[in-house]
């Protein structure tokens, strides 16, 4: 007998989820927005999806776009080699 592995819900096709970065919301990745950090230290659209480490979800609420454009990450003080 075959040990098959559990796909989930049928009518639940499977697509990755990703966190809104503002209200912490779960959503289907293709309706986020992906921003990525530039070496400034401020937000970009991700627009071509390929920009490599970490990226910063939003979704489509204009609240949570508002919000981003104050949203600051990394706000814990990094450690500095002197
Ligand atoms: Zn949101």
């Amino acid at each position: 007998m075959e040990n098959e592995t559990s796909h989930g819900a049928p009518d639940r096709p499977h697509v990755p989820i990703r966190m809104c970065a503002i209200c912490r919301g779960r959503f289907p990745k293709g309706t986020l927005v992906r921003h990525v950090l530039t070496p400034q230290g401020t937000l970009t659209v991700d627009s071509d999806k390929t920009s490599p480490g970490r990226g910063w979800y939003l979704c489509s609420d204009p609240l949570c776009v508002r919000r981003f454009a104050k949203y600051r990450p990394g706000t814990r003080k990094g450690r500095r080699h002197a």
